[in-house]
Formats: C-alpha cells, structure tokens, sequence
C-alpha cells in the first residue's frame, strides 16, 4: 500500500487552504459613504470639471500618484482598458507592431488587434519570466512603435536596457504591472518603470475593488491622451482647443466612485499586504530549497518581488518523472499547483485567424515559454498573504512527502 494519496494514502491536507482576504471595515465604511452620498459615477462626457470623474476618482488618482511618485495616475475600469487606452494613447496605425510577451494574461498582447495593429512576440528570460532588451531586439522592425512588457508573477521587467534599447528606436515602453503592485526594481515601483505602467485592481489582484485599474505617467501629453480614450475624447477635443491629439476614438473605460472609494482603501494597506506574499513566498521557498529536481525561480539583482506566483523550476531528468505527474500526486495530497501557467499566446485561434500562415505565431516561435508552459514550470497563486504558518508548513510537507515517494510514480 502506498503511502502516496494518488494511490490511496492519506492526503497531507484534507481542508481548503484559506481564500485571500483584502477587505475590512474601512472599504465597509468607504462603499457606505459613496452609497449614501448617491453618486456612484461622476463622468460626463464633454467638457468641463466633471469629463475627468466624480471626487472619489479624483482622490484616488491624487493619492495613487503621490504613492507611486508619478506625475499622472490615469483611472479606469479595468487593466485590460487600461492597456487598450495606453495603446491608444502612442497613436498606432493599421500596420504598426508592439512587441509583447507570449506568456502572459491574454489582454497584455491581444491589445493591439483593437487598433489594426500587429503583437510580435519576443521570448522570455527563463528566471524572470519577462521579455528582455535582448529577446526583444531581435524581433524589431520599422514597423515596431511600442514594447508592451508584463512584470510576470510580479518580477519586475529589466528596465534599464530595455528603455535604452527603446529610446534607440524611438519606441515607447507600456509596463503591464497588474502582478506587481509593491515589487520593486533598484528602489523603483513596478509600474513606473516605462513611459506608461498599468496596474489591474481586479478582485484577484495584491489590492483590489472587484474591477478596476490604473494607468500611470510621468508625461502631460500621454497623460492627456489616456484621459480622451477613457472617456468619449472626440467630443472634447473642439471645446479644449485640442489640436494634436484630435485624432483619438473614446471608450467609455471609466472607474465608478465606488470603486474609486474601495481603491482609496485598499491603496493605504498595499505595502501591508506586499509585505506578507513577500514573507510567505520567501518562508516557502526556503522550505523547498533542499529538494531535489525543485528550484524556486531567483531574483534579479536589485529586485524585489510580491510573487503574484511563486514560480519553481520542474526538473524531470533530477525527479525521474514527468512534472503533470508530480502535480497530480501534489493536488491529491491537497496542494492545488498551476501547471506551467498559461499557453504561449500564439497558440490561441485569433493570432491564426488575423494573420494566416505568419511564422511568427508559429509552434515553436517562443521555445522557452513553450517550456515553462509544457514541462519545465509549476507555479502557485497558493502563496498570498493570508496563509497561515500553518498553511506553508502543509504545502512543504506535501512537497517533501511526493518527493520523497517518488518512486512509487514511476509504476
Ligand atoms: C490581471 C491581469 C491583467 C488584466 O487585468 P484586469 O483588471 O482584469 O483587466 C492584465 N495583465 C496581467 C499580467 C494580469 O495579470
């Protein structure tokens, strides 16, 4: 009999882990407050004091620039709006091309299709799970206007050669931030370290308010562009003796007061909770650093990160079997770990669909994501800060335990 819960045993962990807990009595108060007032949005869409939000959307971009020491913080209703409206704000034109991330949220790449332009993905760096100046530069064209990279799992993006590489050719950087809100890059917040950073306040994100997002920048005309795209700007433009930026198409990307008041919260508590995935990650990984066949993901140097995911490296040669077996006698022992993330981007039908036959969204395009994503990767969205000591020491023990039996997964 095995002791193994795959083959019968006893599981390490027979209840749920804890779910991630954001919200107290402050976002109580503040939804009550803005509920009571009775305005739950503040836009109109023409000109005037109101074509930029209601109160609480204005205190929460004031607030979220003085945290963030950025000279624009841009609100809007998603992350995904956000790098639409940031896409919007560099002017592409039928025919540009963005260089993005293969792995990563689908939005990050899918973006550029809303303005007939065209996502040409450049590899990741296999410790950081961001494309690179290096992976980047290859795949450059004089087509290229803009490089859309994602800091995955919260590592933040090697930005210093990345933005030299991008002032050579006269291209601007979108950093999509939605995993690293409180990661840092040598004493930089993730998110201020391109021409525009995005952040995502979805519910599942280090501070959330259900749905929301932040696009920030330190440059006024950016800042103006995002602004028309959030909110109908064509209408605008006339009345604002807007000339050079005329040519932008709205969207109606605008952040309710409710959500606004919720952020506003949650911002105040944002090194709080990055503090404790920070610790627990870290409490983890040294739990898992004598294991063989397992290697937590490193740090850059002078990086700091919130591990949105605790990224490990899967060595199947060291264990002996294939990693989907590994985490199916994880998952049995009760610990749920992602299996490689996400597909390379490129996988999905639409890349297909709008360019048929094209290498560049070929199988094997991108070898290294194809790798993390098919064999070489598990990744944990387990590891937040709401686990207990308790919780990580159950997730070590099933990982020393499958380790130690495995063996038995070999028959
Ligand atoms: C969550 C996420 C997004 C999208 O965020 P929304 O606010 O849900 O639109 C974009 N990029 C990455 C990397 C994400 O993780």
């Amino acid at each position: 009999m095995s002791e193994l819960a795959l083959f019968g045993g006893k599981p390490v962990r027979s209840t749920p882990f804890p779910a991630y807990k954001t919200l107290g009595e402050e976002e109580k108060a503040a939804a009550v407050r803005v509920v009571s007032a009775g305005v739950l949005s503040d836009f109109i869409g023409r000109d005037g004091p109101r074509f930029g939000g209601g109160a609480e959307v204005h205190a929460l971009e004031a607030e979220w620039a003085s945290r963030f020491a950025v000279k624009h913080a841009v609100s809007v209703n998603s992350a995904t709006s956000g790098l639409y409206a940031a896409l919007g704000a560099v002017g592409l034109e039928p025919g540009d091309e963005v260089v993005v991330s293969p792995y990563t949220m689908s939005a990050s790449a899918a973006g550029a299709f809303v303005y007939g332009a065209k996502p040409v993905f450049a590899d990741i760096d296999p410790e950081t799970f961001c494309i690179t100046a290096k992976t980047i530069e290859p795949v450059l064209t004089k087509r290229t206007r803009a490089i859309l990279a994602v800091d995955l799992f919260g590592h933040p993006i090697d930005a210093t050669p990345m933005m030299e590489l991008a002032k050579r050719h006269g291209l601007l950087v979108i950093e999509d931030a939605a995993q690293a809100a409180g990661s840092t890059y040598h004493g930089k917040a993730a998110g201020t370290l391109g021409h525009m950073g995005v952040f995502s306040l979805n519910v599942h994100k280090i501070i959330q308010a259900g749905e929301g997002g932040i696009v920030v920048t330190d440059d006024d005309r950016l800042a103006e562009r995002l602004r028309l795209v959030r909110n109908h700007g064509e209408v605008v433009v006339r009345d604002r003796k807007i000339t050079e930026n005329a040519d932008i198409v709205g969207f109606n990307y605008r952040m309710t007061e409710l959500e606004a008041a919720v952020s506003r919260e949650q911002l105040k508590k944002l090194d709080r909770f990055a503090a404790g995935w920070t610790e627990n990650s870290e409490c983890l990984q040294k739990a898992l650093s004598d294991l063989p066949g397992l290697r937590p993901a490193r740090l850059a140097e002078g990086c700091t990160s919130v591990y949105y995911q605790l990224a490990v490296h899967y060595d199947a040669t060291a264990m002996g079997v294939h990693r989907d077996v590994f985490i199916d006698a994880m998952r049995a022992e009760g610990v749920p770990l992602g299996q490689g993330y996400v597909e390379p981007l490129y996988y999905q039908p639409l890349y297909e669909k709008r360019h048929p036959g094209d290498p560049a969204y070929r199988r094997g395009a991108c070898p290294i994501a194809e790798s993390m994503w098919s064999e070489r990767l598990i990744n944990m969205s387990l590891i937040h800060a709401s686990m207990t000591r308790k919780d990580l020491e159950d997730v070590a023990a099933a990982f020393h335990k499958v380790v130690e039996h495995r063996r038995e997964l070999l028959a």
